[in-house]
């Protein structure tokens, strides 16, 4: 089942409702995780990296193609596309780890100690992949 070969390639796999989960995503280096993923009604599995990964870079990562995901559905055909796959609870759920890093940036300039910029503009760029993926 492509599902199960996905989740079993995954690592701090979390199941967050009926038919869903959180991961870490391969693709780039997840402490936390970033990865959203979701069976739809119809046996197809989505993925999506908050941290803003491609699905083809994700699953690349894991050794599977499109064609794992999708092929025992689809049979040759090509389905709809499903619309806002991923909720804004998702998306809050990201935001809510972002706001703390970025408050213990805020902290440490208070105190005058180095800080990690670039860390900083990566929440900015997570949020806002979040955003993107929940959009309507
Ligand atoms: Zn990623």
């Amino acid at each position: 089942m492509a599902l199960d070969a996905l989740l079993h390639r995954l690592e701090g796999v979390r199941q967050v409702g009926r038919d869903k989960w959180h991961a870490r995503c391969p693709a780039h280096g997840d402490t936390t995780p970033s990865l959203a993923i979701r069976e739809a009604e119809d046996g197809r599995v989505l993925i999506h990296c908050f941290a803003g990964c491609g699905a083809a870079e994700v699953l690349a990562a894991t050794g599977l193609e499109f064609s794992d995901l999708y092929a025992d559905k689809l049979d040759g055909h090509r389905a709809a596309p499903i619309k806002r796959p991923f909720t804004a609870a998702d998306a809050l759920r990201l935001l809510a780890y972002e706001s703390l890093v970025v408050l213990q940036t805020a902290d440490a300039m208070r105190r005058g100690e180095e800080i990690d910029r670039d860390r900083l503009f990566k929440s900015v760029a997570r949020i806002q992949a979040a955003l993107n993926a929940v959009e309507g």
